[in-house]
């Protein structure tokens, strides 16, 4: 490993889950790879800790005080760290010329402008935030394109579609003979509930995921099928695809992490144990590959893969997401602002878990869909969506 010029990150988001998984991995190679930037929002202890582990250069927190705390720690510990507060300093870490490597993992549509910033400077963007690519689509994949960003899905399902596609696959899919991908859902803690029993469903319940361990935002959405819809609508973005060319494959054991289709019959499908080190050490090391502390996958035990299709009456989400993808224009943005502010309310108890599709459809019938390509009407169509879903929330 030696041999490697070293490669500086900035990890965006570094105290979440897809944060501490990518320091993990990082920690695992370090020759190949050197913190530059750490944020996080509110979480200054657990950024302390990874000041004292990780040695960056900078980090960035959500607000003064924090801030102000922070560096009296690192002061005490002896450690020369800078400490920068807010969006402006999330973006110059994200485009900072010494960085080749930025890890987008902050949740929500706070992530968008650092994101953006580290596209627009063309770096090796790993994407996890989601979101971000959901509200300003073809903006973003024409950034990628005119500053040439190297982009890497870490979203599981679409790190696995990325490895089963051809190397070169730009221009849509029937060009290299791809008919369809398989985008693989687990249906989350409450596939197979009835509507009745869904009502009754609490942030708790929803936050603990048969098999994957995540913030409580994308918890949330994976047990409302919105996380399968911003996924949809994520994948037509990345690879050029039709909402009609993605289909969803309900798969309880989270092994089969996703599949493209080709024209002569083969099905290509990437497995593996549901571990997010794997999808992020694929980004880190493309085209090469690196030990992610993934233990390897054993048929034996997984024994039996089964697949069905999702039920769209309970989990409307993700018929809000295909119409929303349809509908082009602001509504992927209003729908990932009204799903925000309605996940927030049920984690918060405001809003019963089944009252977060229909805030979602709400507020979409409430508002008009707009031209969004450029970063203001997007900023606006956002900030229209979360205005009308709190105003529903605070009639009711
Ligand atoms: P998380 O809640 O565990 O972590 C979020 C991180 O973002 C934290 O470091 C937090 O401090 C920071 N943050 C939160 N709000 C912020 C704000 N307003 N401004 C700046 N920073 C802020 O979330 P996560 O599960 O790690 O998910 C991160 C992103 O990755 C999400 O977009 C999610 O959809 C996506 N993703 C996560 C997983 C997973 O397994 N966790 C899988 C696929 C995709
Ligand atoms: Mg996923």
């Amino acid at each position: 490993e030696d041999c490697h010029h070293q490669q500086t990150v900035t990890v965006l988001g570094a105290t979440g889950s897809i944060g501490t998984s990518t320091l993990d991995v990082i920690a695992r190679h370090p020759s190949r790879y050197r913190v530059h930037a750490l944020t996080a929002h509110r979480s200054r202890d657990a950024l302390l800790a990874q000041c004292r582990r990780h040695r960056p250069e900078v980090v960035v927190l959500g607000s003064e005080a924090d801030a102000g705390w922070l560096r009296s720690r690192l002061i005490e510990a002896g450690l020369a760290i800078e400490v920068r507060v807010g969006t402006e300093a999330l973006v110059e870490v994200a485009e900072a010329s010494e960085v080749d490597v930025v890890m987008a993992a902050i949740v929500g549509a706070a992530g968008l402008l650092p994101t953006l910033a580290a596209v627009q400077a063309g770096k090796r963007v790993l994407l996890a935030n989601k979101e971000a690519l959901v509200m300003s689509g073809a903006l973003f994949m024409d950034a990628v394109e005119r500053h040439g960003a190297t982009l890497l899905p870490i979203d599981s399902e679409h790190n696995a579609i990325y490895q089963c596609l051809p190397t070169e696959h730009r221009g849509g899919l029937s060009r290299h003979g791809i008919t369809q991908l398989l985008l693989t859902a687990s249906g989350g803690p409450f596939r197979g509930w009835s509507a009745e029993e869904l009502a009754t469903v609490t942030p708790g319940q929803a936050c603990a995921h048969p098999n994957w361990s995540m913030g409580r935002k994308i918890s949330v959405d994976s047990a409302t099928l919105m996380n399968k819809g911003l996924e949809l609508i994520e994948a037509c973005w990345l690879f050029d695809a039709r909402p009609d060319q993605v289909k969803v494959v309900v798969h309880p054991q989270s092994v089969v992490h996703s599949m493209a289709a080709y024209s002569d019959g083969s099905v290509l499908a990437q497995l593996g144990n549901p571990d997010m080190r794997t999808p992020i050490a694929y980004g880190l090391a493309w085209p090469e590959r690196i030990d992610a502390g993934v233990a390897p996958l054993d048929l034996f035990q997984v024994a039996r893969l089964e697949f069905e299709s999702p039920d769209e009456e309970l989990f409307p989400c993700l018929r809000l997401a295909r119409e929303a993808m349809s509908d082009e224009g602001s509504a992927p943005v209003v729908l990932n602002a009204a799903n925000e502010v309605a996940v927030d309310a049920f984690l918060t108890g405001r809003l019963g878990f089944t009252g977060i599709g229909e805030l979602v459809a709400r507020t979409r019938d409430a508002l008009p869909v707009e031209a969004a390509s450029d970063l203001g009407s997007i900023l606006e169509a956002d900030a229209r969506a979360r205005h009308e879903a709190i105003a529903w929330l605070n009639r009711r």
